[in-house]
């Protein structure tokens, strides 16, 4: 256990050291960014672990897995962001737990959310995740994220649905692109969304291969896993 303490002290020390190398190069303060550590795949015990370690954030990607080690580690006080593909028939549980859900990319799961919000009278942060992969590209086959054109009926549902709070975007960088090209096309596409949204200053992009050049897009949180936890079990 104390190794795999050292292994994790390790990572998150080189982490948070890209992260403040990054900040500066952006002209910005290591402080205005969230890392959110990612802690699929792996035991409640890392997450005990991290927590020790200062982590304040952690991010899960799969239902019911992320719930059951939340149940797991209710007494740390951490804030748990949902990160993953969410299906419309498990919104609302995910509601009820999660501390801010990231993968907001369709109405269907605005109402559903909320429902759960208010199963636990505990206000939900959302983002809403947007695609990047460059026009005509790819069909709507497997990829994740709403088209820029949809963001604004979104936000109107999330700011309309009582116990959600929208915070802002979220994306992932398109396979096969450049991540800096990718995240300078998510800048432009936050920076109108908050001329109608001037609230919704979150931005989270980045993971542990790309986050520098997210940081210099301007990201305010980013979700890093195989950098401090090691790579993860290939199987599903
Ligand atoms: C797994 C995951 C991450 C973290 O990825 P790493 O490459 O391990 O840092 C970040 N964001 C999302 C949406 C993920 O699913």
């Amino acid at each position: 256990m104390s190794a795999r303490r050292d292994e994790l002290a390790a990572g998150l020390h080189d982490v948070r050291r890209r992260i403040s190398v990054a900040a500066e190069a952006a002209g910005r303060a290591p402080e205005e960014i969230t890392l959110v550590v990612v802690t699929k795949f792996f035991p409640a015990s890392d997450v005990r672990l991290l927590a020790a370690l200062g982590v304040t954030d952690v991010g899960e990607n799969r239902h019911p897995e992320a719930g059951d080690k939340l149940a797991e580690c209710h007494d740390l006080g951490l804030r748990w962001h949902y990160i993953g593909g969410l299906q419309s028939n498990k919104a609302a549980v995910v509601g009820s737990y999660a501390d801010v859900v990231e993968s907001v990319d369709r109405l269907k799961l605005v109402g559903a959310l909320d429902r759960g919000a208010h199963e636990r009278s505990h206000a939900v942060d959302v983002l809403l995740q947007v695609s990047l992969d460059p026009p005509g590209r790819s069909g709507r086959s497997g990829r994740s994220g709403a088209d820029a054109g949809e963001l604004p009926a979104l936000g109107d549902a999330v700011e309309a649905a009582g116990m959600l709070r929208l915070r802002g975007l979220m994306a992932v960088a398109p396979l096969g692109e450049e991540p800096r090209s990718a995240f300078a096309r998510l800048s432009q596409l936050h920076a109108s969304f908050l001329t109608a949204r001037p609230d919704a200053t979150w931005l989270s992009a980045g993971m542990s291969h790309d986050f520098e050049a997210a940081i210099g897009a301007g990201a305010t949180h980013v979700r890093v896993g195989s950098a401090i936890l090691g790579e993860r079990p290939t199987f599903k």
